[in-house]
C-alpha cells in the first residue's frame, strides 16, 4: 500500500488528502487512444476512397478510358489523312506546278500553324489537356493544308486554261496536206537561188503542189495581212498567232480569208499558187517567232506521223535548190 499524502489548504483550514498523478496520467492515455483511433479512421477512409469507386465514379472512368482510346484512333485517322495530303502537296509541286512553270508552294506555307499564344488556352488545366491540344492542333494544320492546297488547284486549272489557248495558237500543223504534196522541194537553210543560182539563206520551207491545193493555217490566231505588196513574197498571207508568233504563206493564187479575220488552226486560208518571186506552184511557209525567221521543221507535230516527219526532215535537209 502506498502511504497516503497530505497537504495543509490555507483556504479551507483543513488537511487535503494529496491526489496522486495518476488520474492525469489516465486523462493523457485515453487521449492518446482517441487521437490515433481518429488517425487510423482518416486514413483507412482515404485509402478505401482510393480503391473503392462508387458505381457512378466507374462509369465516368470507363468513359474517360473509351474518351482517351478513341482520341487515340482519331489521331491515326488525322495520321492517315496527313499522308494522303502529302503526296498530293508532292505531286502539286513536282508534277502539276512544275508542268505548268508555277513555283512550288514552300512546305513552311503549307503547313504554317496558327498565331496567338491564347488559342488553346481554354484546353489547358485538365488531366488530358495535351491529347486534347495535340489532336486540335494537328486537326487545325490539316484544314490549313487542304486550303491552301485548293487554292493551288485552282491556280493550276486557270494554267491549264491558258496553256491549252497556247497550245491551239502556236503553228503546229503542216500548211498543205501531205497527201496534196507533189514533193517537198526544200527546206530552211542555205540553198541556191533559182534565179541566181547563187548560195543564200532560204528562210521558210517549200511545199510543192499544184496550183489551187488548198493552204491550211497552222495555229489559232488573227490574219494581219493578206495583200502582195510585199517584195517577192506574191500574194501572202501572215497570221499573229500571239505569243510572239507569226506565220507567214506565200505565191498564193488565191486568198480565202481577208486581213483581220480570226482563223482557227486547220482552217483553209488560200490556194496554193506562184505568185511572185516564185519558179513553179509552191508554197513557201515561214514561221516568225519574236520577229526571227525560225525553222519551221520543229512545228508539224500536230498532223504527221513519225515516218511523215521522218520523210519531211530528210527531204528539208537535201542541199537542193529552192523556189523560193
Ligand atoms: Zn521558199
Amino acid at each position: 500500500m502506498s502511504k497516503v499524502k497530505y497537504y495543509y489548504d490555507s483556504e479551507t483550514l483543513s488537511y487535503r488528502k494529496i491526489e496522486s498523478k495518476r488520474g492525469r496520467k489516465i486523462g493523457y492515455v485515453i487521449l492518446f487512444i482517441t487521437s490515433v483511433v481518429l488517425c487510423s479512421f482518416l486514413l483507412l477512409t482515404i485509402i478505401f476512397n482510393t480503391a473503392l469507386e462508387t458505381p457512378k465514379e466507374k462509369v465516368l472512368q470507363r468513359e474517360l478510358a473509351n474518351m482517351k482510346f478513341q482520341y487515340d484512333l482519331l489521331n491515326k485517322k488525322v495520321a492517315h489523312a496527313e499522308a494522303v495530303l502529302a503526296n498530293i502537296e508532292e505531286r502539286d509541286n513536282n508534277i502539276y506546278r512544275l508542268y505548268f512553270e508555277a513555283n512550288p508552294i514552300p512546305e513552311e506555307q503549307r503547313k504554317a500553324g496558327f498565331g496567338g499564344v491564347n488559342r488553346y488556352e481554354a484546353l489547358y488545366n485538365y488531366e488530358n489537356s495535351d491529347l486534347i491540344v495535340e489532336t486540335t492542333k494537328r486537326l487545325e494544320i490539316l484544314q490549313k493544308q487542304l486550303v491552301v492546297q485548293s487554292k493551288s488547284l485552282d491556280e493550276i486549272a486557270k494554267l491549264a486554261e491558258d496553256k491549252e489557248e497556247f497550245l491551239s495558237s502556236i503553228p503546229a500543223i503542216q500548211p498543205v496536206n501531205n497527201e496534196d504534196l507533189t514533193r517537198m522541194a526544200s527546206g530552211y537553210g542555205f540553198r541556191n537561188d533559182p534565179f541566181t543560182k547563187a548560195r543564200k539563206m532560204h528562210w521558210g520551207m517549200d511545199f510543192t503542189a499544184p496550183k489551187g491545193t488548198p493552204i491550211y493555217a497552222s495555229g489559232d490566231g488573227v490574219v494581219i495581212r493578206a495583200d502582195n505588196s510585199a517584195s517577192g513574197f506574191g500574194k501572202h498571207i501572215r497570221i499573229d498567232h500571239g505569243y510572239g508568233y507569226v506565220s507567214l504563206y506565200a505565191h498564193m493564187s488565191k486568198y480565202n480569208v481577208r486581213k483581220g479575220k480570226k482563223v482557227k488552226r486547220g482552217d483553209l486560208i488560200g490556194f496554193v499558187g506562184s505568185t511572185g518571186r516564185s519558179q513553179a506552184p509552191h508554197l513557201h511557209y515561214e514561221i516568225r517567232k519574236n520577229g526571227d525567221k525560225i525553222n519551221p521543221i520543229n512545228f508539224y507535230y500536230g498532223n504527221l506521223s513519225a515516218k511523215e516527219f521522218e520523210e519531211l526532215l530528210l527531204n528539208a535537209a537535201k542541199q537542193n535548190q529552192s523556189l523560193d
